[in-house]
């Protein structure tokens, strides 16, 4: 396995319990890859607040499998619920837990801030979704979808759930995707329309546990450690990391789509040219950015849900954090309320600096909540290559099964989910379980 993000230690893990001894190999310092700790000042924070739905099983379930005594991870219905007092004009809504849509039909009906043409029109747009069985032209936007709905539902209920989950702007975003996410979180059961929230910092949350899964099995996790696949003069497939060749029967490139030419050397891509015809083809991609905000205050303001949405000026949502602070290390800052505020597609950030943003988010904080304390510590991490974006039409890669011998992972290889936590563990399990099959294939 060539990369420790969540992709490679899903694959990992489905290999290592069905016997089969494998390598990890991170390049970086720790395990967890776009999710993972960075810690500031005695606090494990994440680099970026991930928002995770109950609708993504194979995530929750292999969390399980490596961790079966602890649940690092508590629930609450998604709801969309204005931080502020002085949003008096914003939508609270509350999906209930009822069986498939019908809890978020309930959410609506009671919803605060819809006029009843509204809640209808929500309604009668939903239905023709489920009608057309989710299935939307190639094509099409976001924006194009929502046009059927008064501008209110669209701005305040679709378009911040749009760009929560494809961290693309809904003008330019996969209606497709964006129809699987709605189909996934409001199908089966009202469970999976819950926020899902890690109780334990991203590395911590899977990767490290992953990584005891399959030491405790017998293989091998090695961090700090590059990788690349190329082909000995004999045409042996090897991973050179370092000075060592290692022969290897299958390998999995769990790498991010920009690092993938890395990966493979030009002896590797001269022996299978397909591989060529793979980096070629990932090479459009396009990337959206993200960026999170930490404010840490010495005295604690009650907040209306664990999560609540702002008003997009400069941050989309905010999440209290209270488990960062329950696992602060001794010298850590004393902070009595830690705050990570979310800007997604966060374009027009990238250039300024830090302080400008801290200065800003937190001044959005208290426009919206007059009362709040004076800021005591800060922290911004942003992603400039958070996720591939999710426009409609993008370049597909051939997935799992690359060249013989080479299998691909990672959130793009997942397309029909966006850039996510669920389509890398996805598409983790569906490259192992495609190497499980070839050497069963190979023996039979
Ligand atoms: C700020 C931010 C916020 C996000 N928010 C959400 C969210 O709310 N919900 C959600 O579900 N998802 C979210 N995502 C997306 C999610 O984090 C990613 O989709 C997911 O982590 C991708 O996992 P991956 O394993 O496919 O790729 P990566 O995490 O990129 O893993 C690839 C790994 O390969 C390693 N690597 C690369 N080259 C080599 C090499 N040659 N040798 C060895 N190792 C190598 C890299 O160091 C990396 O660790 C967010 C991402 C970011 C950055």
């Amino acid at each position: 396995m060539i990369g420790g993000g969540y992709a490679g230690c899903a694959a990992a893990v489905t290999l290592a319990a069905a016997g089969v001894r494998c390598a990890v190999y991170e390049a970086a310092p720790l395990l967890g890859g776009r999710a993972r700790r960075v810690v500031r000042d005695g606090l494990a924070l994440d680099n970026g607040q991930h928002l995770l739905l109950g609708a993504y099983r194979s995530t929750l379930d292999l969390v399980r499998q490596v961790a079966p005594t602890v649940q690092p991870f508590h629930r609450r219905p998604l709801a969309i619920v204005p931080f502020g007092a002085t949003q008096d004009d914003a939508v609270s809504l509350v999906v209930r837990r009822a069986p498939g849509r019908l809890g978020l039909g309930l959410g609506l009906l009671m919803a605060r801030g819809l006029t009843l043409r509204e809640r209808l029109a929500n309604v009668a747009w939903l239905r023709a979704l489920e009608r057309d069985g989710f299935r939307r032209p190639a094509g099409e936007t976001v924006t194009t979808l929502l046009e059927p709905l008064p501008r209110r539902v669209r701005e305040q209920l679709w378009e911040p759930l749009c760009l929560a989950a494809l961290n693309t702007p809904p003008v330019a975003a996969s209606a497709q995707v964006f129809a699987h996410v709605l189909r996934a979180a409001f199908g089966r059961t009202g469970a999976d329309a819950d926020f899902v929230f890690p109780t334990v910092d991203l590395s911590a949350f899977l990767p490290e546990a992953a990584a005891r899964f399959v030491r405790a099995r017998g293989g091998a996790v090695e961090v700090g450690t590059t990788a690349r696949l190329t082909h000995g003069t004999g045409g042996e497939a090897l991973v050179v990391t370092g000075a060592a060749q290692v022969p290897v029967t299958a390998t999995i490139l769990a790498v991010g789509p920009h690092r993938l030419e890395m990966t493979i050397t030009p002896e590797a891509r001269a022996v299978q040219p397909i591989l060529a015809a793979a980096i070629d083809s990932v090479r459009n991609f396009a990337y959206e950015p993200l960026a999170t905000v930490w404010l840490g205050y010495a005295t604690r303001s009650a907040m209306p849900y664990p999560i609540a949405r702002l008003d997009d000026a400069p941050g989309q949502w905010v999440v209290e954090r209270s488990d960062v602070l329950t696992a602060a290390a001794a010298g850590a800052p004393r902070l009595a309320q830690l705050l990570a505020v979310v800007i997604s597609a966060a374009g027009a950030q990238l250039a300024r600096a830090h302080a400008d943003l801290v200065r800003d988010v937190d001044a959005q904080l208290r426009r919206l909540r007059p009362d709040l304390p004076a800021l005591v510590w800060s922290f911004v991490v942003v992603e400039k290559r958070a996720t591939y974006a999710c426009t409609p039409l993008r370049p597909s890669v051939a997935a799992p099964r690359l060249a013989p011998g080479v299998y691909l992972a990672g959130d793009y290889a997942y397309p029909e989910f966006p850039a996510t936590i669920e389509a890398a563990v996805r598409s983790g399990i569906v490259a192992a379980q495609a190497v499980l099959a070839d050497r069963l294939a190979r023996r039979g």
